[in-house]
């Protein structure tokens, strides 16, 4: 049964390593999280599994027959389409191989024809010497090539690769560019803390330029997540009576100081769709955390944050919650998610989305009667000023 109360231990990896875990990598922390699928898969492998080595494409054309079949409405397979014939757009510029065939020369052609624009790379030039104005000629050259070769590479992977393992392929992008700072010569002046910043710096700029590609890194093909989405986003305005008593919070609305960091903790969770890095989408739920810690009066416990935290997610309703969510847990530097207050707030903020998918009667401390007729209520009636925005 979801819980409103959780303890900090039950923050952290269930494998039992110091690191956060998280409902998105079945409780587990990043690193033992992957090593767990590592191994999934080389069992699967061994058992000669055929789902486990389906090429892709097939894999994404029974993914599609089957989400077909299970009832999807007419806008769903009209949005499929549009995603699938952009997807389409975008490999015929970069395709890079299917079957070998007389065509694959001219498409080569066509992938070496392919630059990132300059503006992006002027623009990445400009931020370098704002933010780093004292770091050397060198170290500026050798971030940016950096990003171009990144992004090139995820290009070149995301036709051919399942979402994971894109992920896990970006991850080790962020510590090929780590070992590259601790081996360089050009890095040998450089401070730890820069070096982080240079990671973040080479995160913003490769993740922002994908981010704007259609269906590559954010809500890619072949993932369930726009589907998620709008579940989700039912989901809650199904939940919509939900209110600061029931979660157990202590708000209190009269209070106008209080409304105010009520409103600026949405703002900041509404805020997370529009940034494009994951930093920057890490940066609104942690600024929006803040503001819902200050919410629950200092000093805030941690066992405050969370009902709290599921408070404010009922009442903005954000769009695009769970591709925006997994667009972080994806491609962010891992290092950080595991750690620190960042990797602390979203880890609250992946609990609260968990929390609000299988909430029952007893979560809520509800007569099991009295819940089910608030359930079946239609959405509107029970809404907030805060959703119906979205369909
Ligand atoms: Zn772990």
């Amino acid at each position: 049964m979801p819980s409103l109360r959780i303890d900090q231990s039950d923050l952290k990896c269930k494998n039992g390593c110091e690191y956060f875990g998280n409902p998105q990598w079945q409780g587990y922390c990043s690193k033992c999280h992957r090593e767990q699928m590592i191994r999934q898969r080389r069992a699967e492998k061994a058992s000669g599994s055929t789902t486990a080595t389906l090429p892709k494409k097939e894999q994404k054309k029974s993914d599609r027959a089957n989400k077909l079949n299970s009832s999807f409405s007419k806008f769903e397979e009209k949005r499929l389409r549009q995603s699938e014939t952009l997807k389409l757009k975008l490999s015929s510029v970069f395709k890079k191989s299917s079957t070998a065939d007389d065509h694959s020369q001219s498409t080569e052609k066509r992938s070496q024809e392919f630059k990132i624009p300059n503006a992006v790379m002027e623009g990445m030039k400009r931020d370098f010497r704002t933010r780093f104005p004292t770091l050397t000629h060198q170290v500026d050259h050798d971030a940016r090539a950096f990003v171009h070769s990144f992004i090139m590479d995820v290009i070149k992977c995301a036709n051919i690769m399942t979402v994971d393992e894109l992920s896990e392929r970006v991850q080790r992008q962020y510590q090929r560019f780590m070992k590259h700072m601790d081996s360089s010569q050009h890095f040998q002046d450089v401070d730890a803390d820069t070096k982080e910043m240079l990671i973040d710096f080479v995160e913003k700029h490769a993740m922002t330029y994908l981010h704007e590609l259609p269906s590559v890194v954010f809500s890619p093909s072949g993932t369930e997540d726009e589907r998620l989405d709008r579940a989700m986003s039912e989901r809650i305005q199904q939940l919509a009576w939900v209110g600061e008593r029931h979660l157990d919070c202590k708000l209190d609305r009269a209070d106008p100081e209080c409304r105010l960091l009520l409103y600026k903790a949405i703002s900041e969770l509404l805020g997370m769709d529009s940034a494009a890095s994951p930093g920057g989408k890490l940066a609104r739920v942690r600024r929006c955390c803040r503001h819902v810690v200050a919410l629950c009066g200092a000093p805030a416990s941690a066992d405050d944050l969370l009902p709290a935290l599921i408070f404010t997610v009922l009442k903005a309703n954000p769009p695009r919650l769970v591709s925006n969510v997994n667009y972080v847990t994806r491609f962010s530097n891992a290092q950080r998610l595991m750690t620190g207050e960042a990797g602390y707030y979203f880890t609250n903020l992946c609990c609260a989305l968990s929390f609000i998918e299988n909430l029952t009667a007893e979560s809520l401390s509800m007569d099991k009667k009295e819940f089910d007729c608030y359930m079946a209520m239609p959405a509107s009636i029970g809404g907030s000023a805060w959703v119906r925005r979205v369909t």
